[in-house]
């Protein structure tokens, strides 16, 4: 269902009205996770500004370290909620486990599925039952093979509207935290007609790395990013040292603005 042989054209998936695919570029934007009040609020007015069309920001978070913070859970989804009806932007937040799909689904405009989940086959066809949007991570160590096959999973079970994200991939060095794997882009083009974004921020680990490599994604051809962005990254309580204060994602956008039809 999502080979390029199925369907020629490619496809165009819509959240609340905006478009991911269409040959625009879209930017989704926002914290690692969600924290608190103060930060959602201060985090979401900043992305939104700079022009980011949905805001990401994970309630339930998957941990390498079962001791660290967790995510929020229904009370981060709530945060999410608010965030929204204050800027108007859909959500984008990590569905993990099977008993919480219900209750996120009350909250999220699409369904996030994380690398670490990405072989989840039972997740998969449970969120393949509904009809909201998925966006599915590739794996740090999944072939683009078997995430095409973790699409299937979902689009089997009747929902089309998915969309593929490269987010970087286990190798052998170590000066960042995963090696983006630009190739994915334009290889994932030749096989299928979803749309295919590109998440600079878990590739590279350190916010410095993630402007080139965002702009990488436009010249590879990808339909938009995924980036996280905190109002003050120092204190952020996961992935602080990649995600970008709102001034460095301001200049980024306006950056990306001058080089691609930025939606
Ligand atoms: C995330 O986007 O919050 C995340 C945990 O990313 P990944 O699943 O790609 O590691
Ligand atoms: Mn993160």
């Amino acid at each position: 269902l999502a080979s390029i042989e199925n369907r020629p054209e490619p496809t165009t998936v819509y959240v609340d009205g905006v478009a991911i695919g269409e040959g625009k570029f879209t930017v989704i934007a926002g914290p690692c996770s969600v924290e608190n009040h103060h930060q959602m609020i201060t985090t979401t007015k900043g992305v939104k500004s700079a022009g980011a069309k949905l805001l990401r920001g994970g309630a339930y978070k998957p941990r390498t370290n079962p001791y660290t913070f967790q995510g929020l859970g229904e009370e981060g989804l709530k945060l999410l909620k608010e965030s929204k009806e204050l800027t108007g932007l859909p959500i984008v937040t990590e569905v993990m486990n099977p008993k919480d799909l219900d209750l996120v689904l009350e909250y999220a405009d699409v369904l996030q599925i994380g690398a670490r989940s990405i072989q989840n086959f039972a997740l998969l066809k449970l969120v393949g039952q509904t009809t909201k949007p998925v966006l599915l991570k590739r794996g740090m160590s999944t072939t683009i093979e078997e995430l095409l096959m973790s699409a299937e999973y979902v689009m089997s079970e009747g929902n089309a509207n998915v969309i593929l994200c490269e987010r970087g991939i286990r190798t052998f060095e170590t000066a960042t935290r995963n090696t983006l794997d630009i190739s994915a882009v334009p290889v994932l083009k030749k096989l299928t007609h979803l749309p295919v974004i590109i998440d600079p921020s878990h590739a590279a680990g350190k916010r410095d790395y993630v402007p080139a490599l965002s702009k990488a994604a436009i010249a590879v051809g990808a339909d938009g990013l995924i980036i996280e962005v905190h109002y003050k990254p120092e204190i952020a309580i996961s992935d602080a040292s990649q995600q970008l204060t709102i001034p460095e994602f301001e200049n980024l956008m306006k950056d990306l603005k001058k080089i691609a039809q930025v939606l």
